[in-house]
């Protein structure tokens, strides 16, 4: 009877040892998501076969810096992954991100496209672009997004809403060029232009194009890759049926208004070694490939191999406006977008 409690707490001693070698070994990584599965899957795969770092992924388009609030210190969550600059500072304004100053990150992500204190960085970039109907008459004298306002397109405009990140990026963007009057001038003469009442996504103004339910829209170029090789043929007709305009590329004009996908490290992160080797692996070219090869996003390395639908289009100039800027004046954008109801 003696020996009996002996030899159980011998057995408990040695699993609790092999439990505890176990949790080393099994590193993990909690990662909350707005970006969608298939987008993330491949990167996630791609890191653990590398790292042997498993990782667990919540998905949600909406609602987790709600989440990472209520959970407080109590939150699982390692890494934050969303896109829009709009998206990233809601974290950084309730200060849920952590600073990471790695070498690795800063000498990757170029200095414009992520945070000034290091809390969250720029994984790829999104260029808003102009989509006109291949029938539309002197589009020619489309060039800028500037010149989508112009009283010559009356009634020829498609447009998600305005209040949509993506748009209110853009709107602060021509907040940051030609002022706030400037800005309010552009609101209105593109809600004069309207064909329809803002509706639907960036997919949807290009379909309404081919539909002839309008000629001139403004959407991210990704779109444009991704209808164009979709393996559903009507999406490729959509795609087929508009020009792409690479605005304000004139030498002393501005650039395309660039946005970006990016994250950071949550601020209670409990995985912290692992969660910093994710964000650098997501600057790898390994990567960085990837964004370009499964979204048809910009890697932010340079000299990363595009797939050909972004080769057609070449090095463009980009607008290097620091993308904390664009959130800066992200009140004074909305208050356009709604004054102007576009
Ligand atoms: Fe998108």
């Amino acid at each position: 009877m003696s020996k009996h409690p002996k030899f159980l707490l011998a057995a408990i001693f040695l699993f609790t040892c092999l439990g505890q070698t176990q949790a080393t070994l099994a590193a993990e990584l909690n990662i909350y998501s707005h970006r969608q599965p298939f987008l993330i899957e491949p990167f996630l795969k791609a890191f653990t076969e590398k790292t042997g770092i498993k990782t667990n992924v919540v998905y949600a388009s909406k609602g987790l810096v709600q989440r990472l609030l209520a959970e407080g210190e109590a939150s699982p969550a390692d890494v934050v992954l969303t896109v829009d600059i709009g998206r990233l500072r809601q974290y950084a304004d309730k200060d849920l991100f952590s600073t990471f100053a790695s070498d690795k990150l800063l000498a990757a992500v170029p200095e414009h496209l992520r945070s000034s204190d290091n809390t969250w960085f720029g994984f790829s970039k999104r260029s808003r672009i102009i989509a006109v109907s291949k029938k539309l008459e002197n589009q020619d004298h489309i060039k800028r997004f500037e010149d989508v306002v112009d009283k010559r397109w009356k009634g020829l405009v498609c447009s998600r809403p305005g209040s949509h990140v993506y748009n209110r990026a853009l709107l602060s963007s021509i907040i940051a060029a030609n002022g706030e009057d400037g800005a309010k001038a552009w609101a209105e003469g593109l809600v004069s232009n309207l064909a329809r009442s803002p509706r639907g996504n960036d997919r949807a103004q290009i379909k309404a194009i081919h539909a002839g339910e309008c000629g001139i829209t403004i959407v991210n170029h990704y779109y444009y890759g991704k209808l164009i090789n979709s393996s559903n043929s009507e999406e490729r007709q959509w795609a087929e049926s508009v020009n792409i305009i690479i605005p304000n590329q004139a030498e002393n004009d501005r650039g395309a208004h660039i946005n970006i996908s990016g994250g950071g490290i949550a601020k209670y992160s409990k995985n912290r070694k692992e969660a910093e080797s994710f964000l650098e692996f997501l600057v790898s070219e390994e990567a960085q490939k990837l964004y370009a090869s499964i979204n048809y996003e910009y890697p932010v390395i340079s000299d990363i191999e595009l797939p050909d639908t972004l080769k057609v289009w070449g090095k463009f100039k980009e607008d290097n406006l620091p993308i904390e800027e664009l959130a800066d004046s992200y009140l004074e954008a909305q208050m356009i977008i709604d004054h102007v109801g576009w």
